[in-house]
This record gives structure tokens, C-alpha cells and sequence, in this order.
């Protein structure tokens, strides 16, 4: 038997394609794998087709574990993404506005920032109008 055609036969296995014989044809397999064959790989398929049918019998009294045929390509994957890690509490997902830590936790959301400020300028202009006030009780 040829080695060329056991790593002619090792070379598309790689790329998940197989070949059994049956009734003394060769068989691809998938069916489809055929097209996948450079014409490199086409010529030696049409001119050694005894060498591998006889690289295939060889391969099969071996004690080697049979080739497996590569997991299909359009298996979906479903590796589920992870929720985006919040920018300011780094909790996946965020911990929630309904968290009581939420303003400190997000203590630079522009959002929280915004009502922190607000509370402030409220807490100022209550400050000065109270000031205000008592300065008029003064006169
Ligand atoms: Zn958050």
C-alpha cells in the first residue's frame, strides 16, 4: 500500500473529510467534502484510487482509533454572553437603582451626580434664604 494515499487520506481527515469504501467505490464523506478537494487532491483521488482503497483496508485492521469525523462548522454556538460589568458599581449586571448602595455605589453616574448636586443647590439657596431671613430679624 502507498503511504502517499494514507497521507492523502490523513490530509482531508484533518479537514473533516472521510472516505470509506463501498462495493468497491469510494464514498466521501460528507458527500458534499468532495468539492472541497483541490484539484491537486482530485488527481490523486482519480489515479490512485487502488492505493487508497487499500490505504482504507490497511487503515481499518489497524489498532489506530477510527478517524471521527470533525464536529459540523455550522453547529450553533451558544456560549451566552455575560451582562456587561456596570461602569460604576463593576457589578454584573448593575446592582439597580432599587440597591441602597446605588448612590454610593454609583457615586460618578452623571445621574446620581446630577441629584447630589441638585440636593446640594437646594440645601444652598435653603441656607441663604434662611440666612436671609434672620439677617432681617437682626434689623
Ligand atoms: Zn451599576
Amino acid at each position: 500500500m502507498s503511504e502517499d494515499a494514507r497521507s492523502w487520506l490523513a490530509g482531508l481527515a484533518r479537514r473533516g473529510i472521510t472516505f470509506t469504501e463501498r462495493n468497491g467505490r469510494l464514498r466521501c464523506h460528507p458527500a458534499s467534502g468532495y468539492k472541497l478537494l483541490t484539484d491537486d487532491e482530485l488527481i490523486f483521488l482519480r489515479h490512485h484510487r487502488p492505493d487508497i482503497k487499500a490505504a482504507l483496508k490497511a487503515g481499518g485492521s489497524r489498532s489506530e482509533p477510527p478517524i471521527s469525523v470533525a464536529p459540523a462548522a455550522e453547529t450553533p454556538v451558544s456560549t451566552p454572553t455575560p451582562a456587561p460589568k456596570c461602569d460604576y458599581c463593576y457589578q454584573s449586571p448593575c446592582v439597580g437603582a432599587d440597591h441602597p448602595m446605588f448612590d454610593a455605589l454609583h457615586a460618578a453616574d452623571p445621574v446620581v451626580v446630577k441629584r447630589r448636586d441638585d440636593r446640594a443647590t437646594q440645601e444652598m439657596w435653603l441656607m441663604w434664604a434662611v440666612g436671609d431671613i434672620s439677617e432681617w430679624r437682626h434689623w
